[in-house]
């Protein structure tokens, strides 16, 4: 793995350990406030039941009271009726109803106890339910002569003794209690004796309480209220029974008495609890300002020693805000817990993250940090190897420049000895001449020819001179030197070897076809290897024409800013397909035996090659074409080599 490929896998950790979180971080939020919501809720509901609990409890133990203040109301006044039983003149008047003195004397006394007990009032029927002597006798609505045997109480009373009644007085209109008790004298009942109690004052005070206090009768008729609209309105249908019954007794003789309330029970909380939601008419009903019908608890309890219940009605409004509070309350709590989690929760995720990139990277760091060592000892060995290898390449490449140089030295050798037939015909010529006229001079010596002698002499000299040209080419071109990179004429290396070769020219009868160039062109190269190059492919040529009619050796120079070249054309068999195959290989050489070593073309080739040259091999239409390419040189440094 590289560097590059461990970084990114690095990155894309990174990138994968913090991008993923947002994730389950959404998910995260969104069950923190369902929870939230779920548990507001609950406790809304609790915070709701306990806060609801607690009014009905507080609301019972106030129906006590309540109940109290109707019972003793009622209760207080029971011992009046007893006590009209003990009056000899209610008593007397019974027996004999048409007794006005009895009559009168009775009215005030009812109106004397009645005034005194606080009585709505008092009076005395018959046993036919006609009323013999009333409290309220001087009065406009007075009872006396009025008969109330429909009257519930009175029956009651006369069937059981007793009887207790609450309704709508049908003479005076004003609703009261009327309890009665049957009168005895002689152990016969003689007549029904009736107080009716006012509960007006129980009402009064019921008035200034901030809840609605009711009692209802056994089919349902609110007669005692603190909420005047609901009075003798009914809690629920009543039956046609019922509904007979009270025409009958005239109980509610009033308009719009028996309507419905129109409570309505939202939920039953027990036996004598429930929310009720009321009417949209009653003064409880929504308003503009709270669009919400409001609801109420409604907690009732019978009335002792009546069939009466006595009710309380209670807003919950107060304890539903109460516990809204609770829940909005909890809400906040747990929504800055559940913030506070998800902060911790966070900040640890982070940095667990951070702490398993760290890891992470570390391990990568030192993965890498290894195979970084790995590859630096492998590389410092490789190097090693490398250098000690560069050590054996640079001994083997001295080793072949000296090789080289020993090839280019025999090559020359070879070279000259390929030429030594020619030369050593160059050099007999002028021995055998120089023979025949020394001889000659002594002879115009001896004769005292002396012009003849000195005419030999010169020429003997020129022979000389002649002879000493050749040894010193042949000496040149022979010497072993290390090569020395110069600007060299090339019309001076040409002919420098056309010279070597010359007397094979001549005596092969080749022509020569060489135009000194116009413009004196320079080469880099070495002088003498220059030659050596030229004298083989000029040797090749004419080893080439050996057996051509026609032998012309062409040599052509080329030149440019650039490049130089020199091409050596011949008039022979040209190259063969093995020949343009192996040409610059050594020891290729198509030669008899002994005529050639197959060096002179790979050597050739390798001494242009050092000079920065080339030498290539082809054929023309008439024959072989070889052509070197050198470097051309500045003027400067020209090296004159004669
Ligand atoms: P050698 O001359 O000793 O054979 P060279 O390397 O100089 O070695 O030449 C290799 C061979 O290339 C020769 O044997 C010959 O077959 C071929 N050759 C070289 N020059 C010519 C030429 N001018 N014409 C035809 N063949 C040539």
């Amino acid at each position: 793995m590289t560097p590059s490929t461990q970084a990114s896998r690095a990155g894309r950790l990174a990138a994968r350990l913090s991008a993923r979180p947002w994730v389950t971080q959404g998910i995260k939020i969104i069950l923190l406030l369902s929870l939230i919501t779920v548990g507001a809720w609950r406790v809304y509901l609790y915070a709701e039941r306990i806060e609801i609990g607690d009014m009905r409890d507080s609301a019972q133990h106030r129906l006590d009271i309540y109940e109290s203040a109707v019972t003793s109301a009622i209760a207080r006044y029971d011992y009046l009726t007893g006590l009209l039983n003990l009056n000899p003149d209610v008593i007397a008047l019974l027996r004999h109803p048409n007794d006005p003195v009895l009559i009168d004397k009775v009215n005030r006394y009812l109106a004397a106890v009645n005034a005194d007990a606080r009585t709505n009032t008092l009076y005395v029927m018959d046993l036919q339910g006609t009323t013999l002597a009333a409290s309220n006798w001087s009065t406009p609505i007075s009872f006396v002569g009025a008969n109330f045997s429909f009257r519930p109480y009175f029956i009651d009373a006369m069937k059981n003794g007793h009887g207790t009644f609450y309704g709508l007085g049908t003479t005076s209109k004003q609703a009261g209690y009327f309890y009665a008790e049957r009168i005895y004298a002689d152990g016969k009942p003689i007549g029904v004796a009736t107080a009716k109690i006012d509960l007006d004052k129980v009402e009064q005070v019921w008035k200034q309480s901030t809840e609605t206090v009711m009692v209802a009768d056994a089919n349902g008729v609110v007669f005692l209220t603190s909420f005047p609209g609901w009075k003798f309105k009914a809690l629920h249908p009543l039956t046609p029974q019922a509904r007979e019954e009270i025409a009958a007794t005239r109980q509610y003789n009033a308009p719009g008495a028996l309507e419905l309330i129109g409570l309505h029970q939202v939920e039953r909380l027990s036996q004598n609890a429930s929310i009720v939601a009321l009417p949209q008419h009653s003064r409880f009903a929504a308003s503009a300002s709270n669009p919400f019908r409001p609801e109420y608890l409604l907690v009732s309890r019978p009335v002792s020693g009546t069939d009466w219940h006595i009710m309380i009605l209670s807003n919950v409004t107060s304890a539903r805000v109460a516990a809204r509070n609770a829940a909005f309350d909890t809400a906040l709590g747990l929504a800055f817990v559940s913030i506070a989690v998800l902060y911790v929760l966070q900040r640890r995720r982070i940095i667990s993250q951070r702490l398993a990139m760290e890891e992470t990277l570390q391990r990568l760091n030192d993965e890498l940090e290894r195979k970084v060592a790995r590859r630096t000892e492998a590389l410092s060995r490789s190097n090693n190897s490398l250098r000690s290898e560069i050590t054996r390449h640079k001994q083997t490449e001295a080793t072949l420049k000296a090789t080289l140089e020993e090839l280019v030295q025999a090559g020359k050798m070879a070279a000259l000895g390929q030429m030594s037939a020619g030369v050593t015909h160059e050099l007999n010529q002028p021995l055998a001449a120089l023979r025949t006229l020394s001889d000659n001079a002594l002879m115009f010596l001896e004769r005292g020819r002396t012009g003849e002698t000195q005419d030999n002499l010169r020429m003997i000299s020129e022979l000389i001179e002649r002879m000493g040209k050749i040894t010193a080419q042949l000496k040149r071109f022979a010497r072993k030197s290390p090569p020395d990179m110069r600007a060299v004429s090339v019309d001076t290396a040409i002919s420098n070897a056309l010279f070597l070769i010359e007397p094979r020219l001549r005596k092969e009868s080749v022509t020569l076809d060489y135009a000194k160039p116009p413009v004196a062109s320079y080469v880099l190269a070495d002088a003498n290897r220059l030659e050596q190059v030229l004298v083989n492919l000029f040797a090749n040529a004419l080893d080439a024409m050996a057996h051509s009619e026609h032998r012309q050796l062409s040599v052509i120079v080329q030149t440019d800013a650039e490049r130089s070249t020199i091409t050596v054309r011949d008039t022979g068999d040209g190259l063969s397909e093995a020949a343009q195959a192996h040409l610059f290989e050594p020891f290729f050489t198509t030669k008899a035996q002994g005529a050639g070593l197959g060096l002179g073309l790979a050597i050739s080739a390798g001494i242009l090659r050092e000079f920065g040259g080339s030498l290539r091999g082809t054929n023309w239409d008439g024959g072989a074409e070889f052509i070197v390419t050198l470097r051309t040189a500045a003027q400067n440094n020209a090296l004159e080599t004669e």
